[in-house]
């Protein structure tokens, strides 16, 4: 039996529990081995019974003397009570309300593990346990070294397999399983001195005695840690290689000459700030050498990236290259192409928009523009790529990203053009740790700067009782001549309920609260030209107050908005909140965001303080990650991410980060040739599927 050996044939398991194990993706020896125990218990060094004190967590190993429910005195509710009798003879009682349930687990004469919180019960003046996680040990276990008398693995049940279960069968699989060479070089392993893998994989399902259960709950001991690099290792590896083939790839080499340099300071309508210059230095010295550039332009809400794109745009459009820019929203798209007509055209370049409210014989012909290559930068939604779009000469991509563009979508875009050169834009922060996973493939420069004379945002939480100071607010500032936003939030994830409810909101605004002001209104079911009308008149300064939903979210740019209300921001997540308020503060004048709640819960109310508490959105995203974990971070179905079977992004960044060093020096100069076809097999075999990485070697 080896590691890729059908779990099926492990004794034990059986066709039966083998179906179970498959529905939950495990389908060999070395699935088994890689589920780690969520927890530990030390059943090794276990208190007697006399010395548990009340508040304490605590395991408790004995006999079960009797079993049964019986009506509380303080409730109605019935309690079930097990009362065991540990090695140092005392008893104990553990109970649970509304336990009837057990009554078909429990009996007389068991062996039994309870993990849980010691109480005192006064009104039998002693000790019980409430509410016990349990687990039902046979005295006469073959394994029972496993399961007691030691530090022990508790794993999470899979399917009705339960822990005693799982731990039996990992320990058998760990007994008989014929271990292949340990694949993470052992270069790394002995620089790092990290344990081999069998001894890793032992250890961490069975920790050996004296081992730090403060490590193990950290998940810090030398064979965790271990694991945790060998995935995080093998992952950035991967990358590695994908930007190593990349690079290998043919591309275009756009010729930066002086007078390029001189069209590209001229259209700047200001001077950049020091992290703008940096960002562009490093694309423009990758859009000059022969190979694809596929570089990550991260940058904080306001931090200047488009004008940073529009400059790489100049470097290709010299070259006598067509630019494609490419945005999330249907909004997105129209403001980047007012932009990029008024930065672009001055200089001689054509703009064309090919965005949703042209008619059709409209776009036939500007699809003919574009193939002809008189159309010299096209700026659209991410339908661009998909629908029928033909370029002349396509040199440059930039995607104005929001988590959305797949890679798959990327790779679409690689196909359909001669190789060009792609800049994709993040519309917000992401944590370092998720990029360098789910975008790792790509180079990354951070503008880490704001252009001069921003003044920080004022941000106020403010509930319901006070929402007429509020409004009194709002018009007072636009007494003073700016403009503000109030966004709306989603009804129960329906657009059409959405729209409804912002109707609700502008009618009530116009009508009621602001009858003397002009109170403009857009959300995502307007059809598009309403939707562009809506625009235009808050961008020119007439509409003064804007009622809008959440289509307001990226890149909207009135730098005149001083003011953001936010209605139920607690509906609201953490990105999405930094987002809205960035589209303040775009001037010079003092801005406002200002964020109505009505009962927040306790996570509603984390992502409003750090909304008050910082502006950095880098920090704003760090503190998403940690309060929704990776998995949510981008939503639901977010695109790409890797699922890691022992490493975990909020807890192991510092693990990412040597990995990724690792994986960047052995794949640049691996020790022989032999060694790094080695790892790019093992890749191949192993991880390219898991891990999304489209062929790596
Ligand atoms: P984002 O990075 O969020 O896409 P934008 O590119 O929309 O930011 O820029 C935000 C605002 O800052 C725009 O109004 C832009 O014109 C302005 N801006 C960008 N760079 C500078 C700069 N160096 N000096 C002054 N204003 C700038
Ligand atoms: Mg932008």
């Amino acid at each position: 039996m080896d590691l890729d050996t059908s779990i099926a044939y492990l004794k034990g398991v059986g066709p039966n529990r083998a179906k179970v194990f498959e529905s939950k993706g495990l389908f060999t020896v070395e699935d088994l081995l890689y589920t780690m125990p969520f927890r530990y218990e030390d059943r090794s060094n276990l208190k007697p019974i006399s010395q548990l004190a009340p508040g304490e967590t605590a395991t408790l190993v004995g006999e079960v003397r009797s079993a049964g429910s019986f009506g509380s005195r303080s409730s109605r509710a019935r309690i079930f009570e097990v009362r065991v009798r540990d090695a140092s003879g005392a008893t104990m009682a553990a109970k649970w309300f509304r336990g009837d349930y057990l009554q078909r687990i429990f009996e007389p004469g068991q062996v039994v593990a309870l993990y849980g919180k010691i109480e005192w019960n006064r009104y039998e003046n002693g000790v019980e346990i409430l509410h016990p996680e349990y687990e039902i040990l046979s005295a006469d276990d073959e394994q029972a070294a496993l399961h007691l008398g030691r530090i022990t693995p508790i794993y999470r049940a899979v399917g009705k397999i339960n822990t005693r279960a799982l731990r039996g069968l990992i320990g058998r699989a760990l007994e008989t399983a014929a271990f292949p060479e340990d694949p993470l070089p052992e270069a790394i392993r002995r620089r790092m001195a990290l344990p081999e893998r069998a001894r890793a994989l032992w250890d961490a399902h069975f920790p050996p005695e004296g081992t730090d259960l403060r490590l193990l709950a950290a998940c810090r001991t030398p064979a965790q840690f271990r694991l945790i690099m060998e995935e995080f290792f093998f992952l950035e590896c991967g990358l590695a290689l994908k930007r190593r083939k990349a690079r290998a790839a043919p591309g275009i080499a756009f010729e930066l000459n002086d007078r390029a340099r001189d069209r590209i300071k001229r259209i700047l309508p200001f001077k950049p700030t020091n992290a703008q210059k940096r960002a562009l230095g490093e694309i423009a010295q990758d859009m000059a050498k022969p190979t694809p550039m596929n570089r990550l332009l991260q940058g904080d809400v306001g931090s200047g990236k488009t004008i940073v794109a529009v400059q790489a745009a100049v470097i290709a459009l010299e070259s006598g290259y067509q630019v494609a820019l490419m945005a999330p929203t249907e909004i997105l798209a129209q403001q980047h192409y007012y932009n990029l007509r008024k930065l672009l055209e001055p200089a001689g370049y054509v703009v064309a928009g090919l965005t949703g409210s042209f008619a059709k014989s409209a776009k036939t012909k500007l699809k003919r523009l574009i193939a002809s290559g008189l159309a010299h930068v096209v700026v659209g939604t991410h339908a661009l790529i998909s629908k029928d779009v033909d370029f002349h000469k396509l040199g440059l991509i930039v995607i104005d990203e929001q988590h959305r563009f797949g890679v798959l979508q990327r790779l679409e875009l690689l196909r359909k053009g001669l190789h060009p050169d792609v800049l994709v834009m993040t519309a917000t922060p992401i944590p370092r740790t998720l990029s360098l996973t789910l975008y790792g493939e790509l180079d990354v420069s951070v503008i880490d700067e704001l252009p001069p004379g921003r003044t920080p945002i004022v941000t106020r939480a403010r509930d319901y009782d006070h929402v007429e100071r509020v409004y009194s607010f709002v018009a007072q500032q636009v007494g003073e001549g700016r403009q503000a936003y109030v966004v709306c939030p989603l009804v129960e994830e329906s657009e059409s309920k959405t729209a409804k409810a912002a109707t609700e909101t502008w009618r009530q605004l116009s009508e009621e609260v602001f009858p003397e002001l002009k109170v403009g209104l857009l959300h995502g079911r307007m059809t598009p030209s309403d939707k562009e009308a809506a625009m235009e008149s808050f961008q020119s300064g007439e509409t003064q107050v804007l009622v809008s939903t959440t289509v307001v979210e990226v890149g909207v740019d009135v730098p005149n908005a001083s003011v953001m209300v936010i209605e139920h921001a607690e509906n609201f997540g953490l990105a999405q909140l930094h987002q809205l308020r960035g589209r303040v503060g775009r001037g010079a004048a003092q801005s406002y965001c200002i964020l109505l709640t009505g009962g927040a819960g306790e996570a509603a109310r984390e992502r409003i303080a750090a909304m008050e508490r910082t502006q950095d959105g880098f920090e704003i995203a760090d503190i998403d990650l940690q309060l929704r974990g990776p998995g949510e971070f981008f939503g639901v179905k977010q695109s790409g991410l890797p699922e890691f079977r022992v490493a975990n992004l909020v807890r192991d960044r510092e693990a990412l980060e040597i990995a990724r060093n690792e994986a960047t020096a052995f794949v640049e100069t691996p020790p022989s040739r032999e060694e790094l076809e080695k790892l790019v097999s093992y890749i191949r075999d192993r991880w390219q599927r898991r891990y999304g990485l489209v062929q790596v070697g």
